[in-house]
């Protein structure tokens, strides 16, 4: 072959090479990172409270449409739905959520946030983006903007959504009430990840099964008699009775619970009376229960259901107490099968030193919901730390600051390129999967609880 034969081959074949399969993932990010990086650093400084998210959905919205998406505003709320449809194939799910926090920054960055606003019961409070989602919105632009630009890479249906209200727990429920899967084309797989202090920036996590816990709040309305203070004969004290049910629920965690498995029960506030010398007619206490399993979930509420009309029978309450499950979320649920089948392609991006096996967590949140419409999910944890600093903290045994907490400051640079570098890998690798052959590599669905707590 002659040099210019080659020339010319080489002129034809390498940029579809490179169009067909990519392989500087690090070029790819680099061409994206001053979009992301501007996003976040403009959300960053303009963070918004759950449910009220009216600027920052906007924003994600006209940059995603600048990208080349098909975009939809106001989806449950405040939400945005964005679509980039490229032939037959799979339809995969990216999912963001765009709320922060009424918390005041205090991490003495020069980008940090100095937002006041209104909170629902019309408190002023300091805002900021203390569990990271900034860095979320930020990493799903960039990897929009990667996944338009290399469309030859991949086929099907690319869904990305950014979701309000994962705080409270309310947005994911609201989006698809109004029709996300419906609307839209119902996802084969849905992922999405979260940063943390966990690991250090440049590193993801995978946790196959369950990743995070169950959770559970009760409201528990004790009924009594009241009365003069100095004639307790006259009364039914509901102080009394709400005081023996918060000892003896201690022991369910302690004594009915099998040891070994994840269960947490708290008593959050426990309110009754006025003045010292009236007893109250009835008292009320918070709860909120963790868990793992469905089984223990199921277990320990009905423990506490139990306990309480006991202790208000034992103390002779005129009727049965009000024991109200007023919130709950699943665990989010790591399909094994996709959680297994996704490490390949997050260990040949990232480098197989920076991709490990983590144990769940005790917080929630709602991604649960997705799964829970019968769609297998992915849910990957994001190294946030320095890893200078994660060194340090892991070797004198101290903590780096956690999400929500006022001095939470994710390491931005090495992150922020893991994220996006993590999520054009899972998307590119899902997406060019048949429906068909996603199943296959998927588990069963995990049977969900309703909101009675029923399975
Ligand atoms: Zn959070
Ligand atoms: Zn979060």
């Amino acid at each position: 072959m002659t040099r210019r034969k080659l020339c010319v081959l080489l002129f034809v074949f390498l940029p579809l090479l490179f169009a067909v399969a990519p392989t500087s993932s690090t070029q790819e990010v680099t061409s994206v990172y001053p979009d992301a990086y501007s996003l976040y650093l403009d959300l960053h400084q303009n963070p918004e409270l759950s449910m009220h998210e009216t600027q920052t959905a906007a924003k994600l919205a006209v940059q995603l449409r600048k990208a080349g998406y098909e975009v939809t505003e106001h989806v449950g709320g405040t939400g945005v739905v964005a679509i980039l449809r490229n032939g037959s194939g799979s339809t995969i799910m990216l999912r963001t959520e765009l709320d922060a926090l009424p918390v005041e920054e205090k991490t003495g960055l020069p980008y940090a946030s100095k937002v006041r606003a209104k909170d629902d019961s019309g408190a002023d409070v300091r805002v900021m983006h203390a569990c990271g989602h900034d860095l979320h919105m930020a990493s799903l632009l960039g990897t929009a903007e990667i996944m338009a630009r290399t469309k030859k890479a991949w086929h099907g249906t690319l869904l990305l959504i950014g979701q309000p209200g994962e705080e409270g727990f309310d947005g994911a429920n609201t989006m698809v009430r109004d029709g996300l899967f419906t609307r839209f084309p119902k996802p084969d797989a849905a992922v999405a990840l979260h940063v943390a202090n966990a690991q250090p920036a440049g590193m993801v996590a995978i946790t196959p099964g369950v990743y995070n816990a169950n959770s559970d709040s009760v409201r528990i309305t004790i009924y009594g008699r009241g009365g003069h203070g100095s004639a307790p004969n006259t009364t039914i004290d509901p102080i009394v009775i709400a005081a023996r049910t918060v000892l003896a629920f201690q022991t369910i965690v302690s004594r009915e619970v099998k040891p070994g498995e994840m269960a947490v029960l708290t008593v959050g506030y426990l309110r009754a009376g006025t003045k010292e010398n009236i007893i109250p007619d009835q008292a009320e206490m918070g709860l909120t229960v963790r868990t793992y399993k469905q089984e223990i979930r199921r277990q320990i509420l009905a423990a506490i259901e139990r306990i309480a009309k006991a202790e208000a029978a034992a103390g002779a309450a005129p009727r049965e107490p009000l024991v109200e499950r007023y919130f709950g979320t699943d665990a989010v649920y790591n399909d094994p099968g996709l959680a297994e089948h996704l490490r390949t392609p997050l260990e040949l991006a990232l480098g197989k030193t920076n991709v490990v096996i983590a144990p769940p967590i005790t917080a929630s949140e709602d991604f649960s919901v997705y799964v829970a419409q019968g769609i297998p999910g992915f849910y990957l944890s994001l190294g946030g730390a320095d890893p200078e600093k994660f060194a340090d903290a892991k070797a004198t045994g101290t903590t780096l600051p956690s999400n929500h907490s006022p001095l939470f400051a994710p390491d931005v640079d090495p992150a922020l390129r893991a994220g996006i570098n993590a999520e054009v890998a899972v998307l590119r690798d899902l997406l060019n999967m048949s429906p068909e052959e996603l199943r296959r590599v998927t588990s069963p669905p995990l049977t969900q609880v309703d909101d009675e707590g029923r399975r």
